[in-house]
């Protein structure tokens, strides 16, 4: 055998071995899902607003805020940040960084924090987290890293807007901004942020497969409510009115295909389709 050949075949043993270690690796490594609480509206919200059509004139709905811990083997993924702890009526009374405490995970353990979209109610305790690797997609942080506010935006409220992004922004945390249909998060298929655009222009939904529970998606805010999620119901402040509908489509066709538990992030009826937090779906 010349010596070509044999380093050829010791290449391509290697790359099989390396390759069926990944796969034993990935194949331990146990998934689970944990809903964490983010705040809630103290009163129910009319759901006008969420419609451009003026569809549910009359029809107001509780609203919750949600954030998801996905733990992947001994690796953590935060999905949104919820709100602010910030005292006002809407805030959680307790913070991630402590609802996360009570299973002994410190913030620096979460080696990746998701966000659906850029607006507050999904962003407001990221700074919690600036040894995390920001996933977020691309249109959301170009907004976020401009310097200029976008168009309708005044300064003040782009500033707030922007604050929870100061890790990444300026002080040098990693960040990666998400160009594709999809972003495998540990590589192995289990947790994949999809590309929805619409809400905003980067916005995200994300989904898990779980070995006993089979797949869950998460909404982001492709949706809110069951009611506007049957209707094909797209909120009057989107980004993109198309880009919404033919998400909402895609997010549809996924949940029929996989059967998938549909969890809609701010409909607090669908919470109790997970386990009570500190247990976890798994
Ligand atoms: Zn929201």
């Amino acid at each position: 055998m010349s010596i070509r050949k044999s380093s050829a075949r010791k290449l391509l043993a290697a790359t099989v071995a390396a390759l069926c270690s990944a796969a034993f690796s990935t194949q331990a490594a146990e998934v689970a899902l944990a809903r964490l609480d983010c705040g809630g509206q103290p009163e129910p919200v009319s759901v006008a607003s969420f419609s451009d059509t003026m569809e549910h004139a009359q029809l107001k709905l509780p609203l919750t805020y949600s954030c998801y811990l996905i733990r992947h083997g001994d690796r953590y993924l935060l999905w949104d940040a919820g709100n602010a702890v910030d005292g006002t009526p809407r805030a959680p009374k307790v913070s991630i960084v402590d609802q996360l405490a009570r299973i002994k995970v410190r913030p620096e353990a979460v080696g990746f924090v998701g966000v659906s979209h850029h607006h507050a109610d999904h962003t407001g305790q990221l700074a919690s987290f600036p040894k995390a690797t920001l996933l977020i997609g691309q249109g959301d942080w170009d907004m976020m890293r401009s310097a200029e506010p976008p168009a309708g935006m005044d300064a003040k409220d782009f500033a707030t807007r922007r604050a929870p992004f100061a890790p990444w922004i300026s002080a040098g945390a990693k960040v990666e901004p998400l160009t594709r249909d999809r972003h495998d998060v540990f590589g192995d298929g289990s947790v994949l942020m999809i590309n929805l655009p619409g809400h905003t222009p980067g916005h995200h939904g994300l989904l898990v497969k779980l070995e006993k529970t089979g797949h869950v998606l998460l909404t982001g805010d492709v949706t809110h409510f069951h009611e506007n999620y049957r209707s094909d119901g797209v909120p009057t402040w989107n980004a993109n009115r198309a880009d919404s509908l033919a998400s909402l489509d895609r997010f549809k066709k996924l949940a029929a295909n996989l059967k998938a538990t549909v969890i809609i992030q701010h409909d607090p009826r669908d919470v109790a389709k997970l386990p009570v937090f500190p247990e976890f779906a798994k």
